[in-house]
């Protein structure tokens, strides 16, 4: 089994909340000596638009994705993804859906009826519920997500930490079962660096939460979760260095869907 770098989940500005150009991003890549490179753009969806992908573009980010992977394959191998977000309501788009592209990330960045918890702007929610209660919710959307089966790679699984808002229950016990879910839908769980720039200042999923995918065999991916240049493959050592510790040794990786094992 060949060892290769893998990053799998990656923005453009295409989102607006992103800088830097597609190409800028591959180059950092390369530069990095990244082997496999995704980019997963937040999907098109009529809830949030201002931070998205418009459908009107979504033509344009395949095109430029895939003529950018043809144009450096020599160097590097370009992958074509989505993040796709999950929330309550009928908001999966069709066209999305049914894109023909290597992967899609299932995330939940909404609960409890269109409350984005991981954005700065609604931080003032959280005092409003038992912060138990808001973690169990976070964790049955979870549910929810892997239950659709659409989906190929499990986002940032606890994402619901990123203001270091924590539980007075145990994480485990409040996650388990979406962990079996996500087993029994045969997803991938993406170890994604964002993590240590945000206040939580850590990896998603935590160490107990990856020791818990591991007992599990539930198999595991590296991204950055870039959202501007210098963001490429930021951290990659420690959320490696945290997989092996905890007995990884393989990573994965999808082509047009179909799943691929490398060890990292
Ligand atoms: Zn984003
Ligand atoms: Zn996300």
């Amino acid at each position: 089994m060949k060892q290769l770098r893998v990053d799998l989940h990656n923005h453009t500005v295409l989102c607006n909340h992103a800088t830097g150009t597609t190409e800028d991003y591959i180059k950092r890549a390369i530069d990095l000596k990244i082997d496999i490179f995704g980019f997963s753009e937040h999907a098109p969806m009529n809830f949030d638009e201002k931070y998205r992908l418009k459908l009107q573009d979504k033509t344009f980010y395949e095109n430029d994705v895939l003529s950018l992977k043809e144009k450096y394959k020599k160097d590097i191998k370009i992958l074509l993804g989505y993040e796709v977000d999950y929330l309550k309501g009928d908001y999966i788009l069709p066209e999305v859906i049914q894109s023909k592209v290597d992967y899609f990330i299932g995330s939940v960045h909404f609960i409890n009826d269109g409350w984005g918890f991981d954005n700065p702007e609604f931080i003032g929610e959280y005092k409003n519920k038992d912060i138990d209660i808001i973690w169990q919710d976070y964790f049955e959307a979870i549910k929810a997500m892997v239950k659709t089966q659409k989906f190929d790679i499990v986002g940032h699984l606890d994402l619901i930490k990123v203001f270091k808002f924590l539980p007075n229950k145990d994480i485990k016990l409040i996650a388990q079962d979406a962990l079996k879910q996500i087993k029994k839908a045969n997803m991938v769980v993406e170890i994604n660096s964002a993590g240590f720039r945000k206040p939580i200042g850590e990896q998603y999923p935590s160490k107990g939460l990856l020791e818990l995918c591991f007992e599990l065999d539930i198999p595991i991916t590296f991204s950055s979760d870039a959202h501007s240049v210098d963001q490429v493959g930021l951290n990659y050592e420690k959320t490696t260095a945290i997989a092996k510790n905890i007995g990884y040794s393989k990573c994965t990786y999808f082509e047009q869907r179909e799943k691929k094992e490398a060890t990292f």
